[in-house]
C-alpha cells in the first residue's frame, strides 16, 4: 500500500512479477503450529505474510502447520484463528498440513522409488552423531544403501503401523558430505503412534517439518514462503524436495526475514508457556504477556501493532526493537481514538470549605460539559457532576512541597480540570499523623478552571466528585523482565524476572461517565494513562500504557 517503506521481500516479489515468473500471481501463507498462543512475533510474520499478498492483489492463506500431533492442541487452533482475525486479516483459505499427508506419502515413495529415500533402522541418536559437522564427514548410515524394494516395503509397514515409535525413519539421500547439514540426509519421517487432532488415528508416521514445508506450499499454489532468518541454511533442502518430485505447477520460493525481538520481552512459546504454568502471570491473556491475546486484554490497538511492524520493515538482520517504539504507536493510536474520563487512583478527599448549599441545605451540585476527546469532536462532550466534597490524587498534594512542586499544598492555588481554581487551607490527619482530608477554598469566579484576572495557575489536576464515582479496580503493569534481553545474563530468561510487574489499586475512584465504557475499551484516565476496561471482569482496568515514555532518561 501506499506509504510502506521498501523492502528487499517486496523488491523480490516485483522483480518475480516482472520475469513473469509465476504468472505475475503473488500467493503466501503463515504457518503457525498449533501448539501455542500467537505472541508479538507472530505479528510480525502475519503482517509480512499478509501485507506482501496485500500489496501485489495476491493471496495468503492460513496453513497450520500440525506435523507434530504430540505437542499440539485444537485449543490453540482456536485462538490462533481468532487472533488473526483481531489483528485484521482474513485469509484466502484455513488449511492444515495435515490436508496433505497422502500426497506427501505418495511422494515419499515416489522419492523412494528414484533411489532418494531410505528407511533408516538406526535411532536418534545414532542418526545424530553419524551426521557429524562442519568441517567433520559425515558417516552414512549402515542402511544407506538398502534397495529399493526393500525400502518401499519397509516405507509401507511403518504406514501400516507395524514398528514401535522410534524404531525406523525415513530419510531422504541427498549428501552425507555436505558443508549444509541440513542436507545430510534428513529425516523425513518419524514412527508417531499418536492421535492428531484432524487426522485421527489414520496415520502412525509423520512428516517432519521440512519433508512437509515446501511441499504444502507447492500443493496451494504459494508462490513467495516467507519464513524466520533461522530456516536460511534449510532453504537448499526446500529446493531440493521440489526440485526432485514431479510438480506440474511452478516452484514456490523461501525468503526469510528476521524475527521480530523486542527489549524486556520474550517470544520463545517454550518459555511463554513456562510463565504459564509455573503460575507466573495469570494465564495466557495474562496483561503482561506478550502474547496476542495479552496484548489486547491490556488494550492494545491492533493498527498500533500493524503499523509498527510495517515502520519496522523486513530486513536479515536479527536485532532487538525497544519496546518504547511500540508502545509510541500504541499510544498514538489511542491519542486518537480514546475518550477522556476523570478517575482518581489512590484517593484523597478534597473538602471546599466555602462551597454553598441550597435552600434545603445541601451541598450545591453543578455540572460541567466536559471534552469526550479534544482529538475528536465528532465524540462530543459529557455532564460531569461537581460538588464541595471530592477526589483527588493523594500524589497531588504534599503539606511540605520539595522544590519544584507545583500541585497542590497550604497556601497554592491549582486548578481541577474544566470546574474551578482552589486553594487549600488546611488537612486533617488520623491518630497516625496520615493525612486524611484537605482544606480548600474555591474562587467562584473560576468556573470553567480561569480565573477573570487572568492569573497563572501552573497545575491542574483531575478529580472525582463524592457522591457523584464509582469504584474500580485499576491494575499497574511494569516491565514482565527487568533487562532488556532477558536471559542475557544467565541463560535463563526467568532469571530476570521482575518481580513488582503489577501493582493492584483497589478503591479507584471514577466519574460517573465511566460506566459508558466497553468491555475491552480502552479510556484515557486524564494524566495518568491509557486504560482497558477487562473484557469480562467488571470495573477493572488496565494500564495500558503511560501518556509518555517513563523509562526515557
Ligand atoms: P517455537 O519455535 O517457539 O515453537 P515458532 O517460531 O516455530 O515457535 P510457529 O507457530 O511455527 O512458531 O511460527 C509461525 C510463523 O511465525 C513462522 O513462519 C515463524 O517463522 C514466524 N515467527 C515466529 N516467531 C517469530 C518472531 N519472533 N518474529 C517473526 N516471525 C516469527
Ligand atoms: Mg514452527
Ligand atoms: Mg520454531
Amino acid at each position: 500500500a501506499a506509504g510502506d517503506a521498501g523492502d528487499f521481500i517486496s523488491d523480490a516479489v516485483e522483480k518475480d512479477i516482472e520475469l513473469g515468473t509465476y504468472s505475475g500471481r503473488v500467493q503466501t501463507r503463515f504457518p503457525p503450529e498449533p501448539n501455542g498462543y500467537l505472541h508479538i512475533g507472530h505479528a510480525k510474520a502475519i503482517t509480512v505474510d499478509f501485507g506482501i499478498a496485500e500489496r501485489f492483489d495476491g493471496i495468503c492463506n492460513v496453513r497450520l502447520d500440525d506435523t507434530n500431533p504430540v505437542a499440539e492442541d485444537p485449543e490453540f487452533v482456536e485462538s490462533i484463528i481468532e487472533d488473526i482475525r483481531w489483528l485484521g486479516y482474513r485469509p484466502a483459505a484455513l488449511v492444515h498440513a495435515s490436508d496433505y499427508f497422502q500426497q506427501l506419502y505418495e511422494w515419499a515413495e515416489y522419492l523412494i522409488g528414484q533411489g532418494l529415500a531410505y528407511v533408516d533402522d538406526q535411532d536418534n541418536e545414532a542418526i545424530s552423531a553419524q551426521r557429524g559437522g562442519f568441517g567433520r564427514e559425515g558417516i552414512a548410515s549402515p542402511f544407506r544403501e538398502r534397495p529399493v524394494q526393500e525400502n518401499l516395503d519397509l516405507f509401507r509397514r511403518m504406514r501400516a503401523g507395524e514398528f514401535p515409535d522410534g524404531s525406523r525413519v525415513l530419510r531422504a539421500k541427498i549428501d552425507m558430505n555436505a558443508d549444509n547439514m541440513a542436507l545430510r540426509d534428513p529425516v523425513m519421517y518419524r514412527i508417531r503412534h499418536a492421535s492428531h487432532h484432524q487426522t485421527g488415528d489414520d496415520w502412525p508416521i509423520y512428516p517432519t517439518y521440512d519433508w512437509a514445508h515446501g511441499q504444502s506450499d507447492a500443493i496451494e499454489g504459494v508462490t513467495h514462503s516467507l519464513c524466520t532468518l533461522e530456516f536460511d541454511t534449510h532453504r537448499p533442502l526446500y529446493d531440493w524436495y521440489l526440485e526432485h518430485l514431479p510438480l506440474t505447477g511452478g516452484r514456490p520460493r523461501q525468503i526469510e526475514f528476521a524475527r521480530l525481538e523486542l527489549t524486556y520481552t520474550i517470544t520463545s512459546k517454550r518459555r511463554l508457556a513456562k510463565l504459564v504454568t509455573e503460575g507466573i502471570v495469570d494465564g495466557w491473556d495474562d496483561p503482561r504477556m506478550p502474547t496476542l491475546r495479552g496484548l489486547r486484554r491490556r488494550g492494545y490497538p491492533p493498527a498500533a501493532l500493524r503499523d509498527f511492524c510495517r515502520y519496522i520493515g523486513t530486513t536479515r538482520t536479527n536485532s532487538r526493537h525497544n519496546i518504547e517504539e511500540l508502545e509510541a504507536f500504541v499510544r498514538r493510536e489511542l491519542n486518537a481514538s480514546s475518550q477522556r474520563r476523570m478517575v482518581v487512583t489512590r484517593p484523597l478527599r478534597l473538602v471546599i470549605d466555602d462551597w454553598p448549599t441550597d435552600e434545603h441545605g445541601e451541598p450545591v451540585v453543578e455540572y460541567f460539559e466536559l471534552t469526550n476527546n479534544p482529538e475528536n469532536p465528532g465524540d462530543g462532550t459529557r455532564r460531569v457532576a461537581f460538588t464541595g466534597e471530592l477526589y483527588i490524587e493523594r500524589d497531588d498534594f504534599a503539606e511540605f512541597p520539595p522544590p519544584k512542586f507545583f500541585r497542590l499544598s497550604p497556601g497554592h492555588e491549582v486548578r481541577l480540570r474544566g470546574a474551578y481554581l482552589i486553594t487549600a487551607t488546611d488537612v486533617v490527619k488520623n491518630d497516625a499523623g496520615d493525612i486524611v482530608e484537605v482544606h480548600a477554598d474555591y474562587d467562584r469566579a473560576s468556573r470553567g478552571g480561569d480565573a477573570p484576572d487572568g492569573r497563572r495557575v501552573r497545575s491542574t489536576l483531575h478529580w472525582v466528585s463524592a457522591g457523584h464515582d464509582v469504584e474500580l479496580r485499576v491494575a499497574l503493569y511494569d516491565r514482565l523482565f527487568s533487562a532488556p534481553n532477558p536471559g542475557e545474563s544467565t541463560g535463563e530468561p526467568l532469571d530476570d524476572l521482575n518481580p513488582a510487574s503489577r501493582t493492584l489499586l483497589e478503591g479507584a475512584k471514577a466519574e460517573l461517565a465511566i460506566q459508558d465504557v466497553a468491555p475491552g475499551e480502552v479510556v484515557q484516565f486524564e494524566r495518568l494513562g491509557y486504560f482497558a476496561l477487562d473484557p469480562t471482569e467488571p470495573a477493572l482496568f488496565h494500564r495500558t500504557v503511560g501518556l509518555r515514555d517513563e523509562w526515557a532518561a
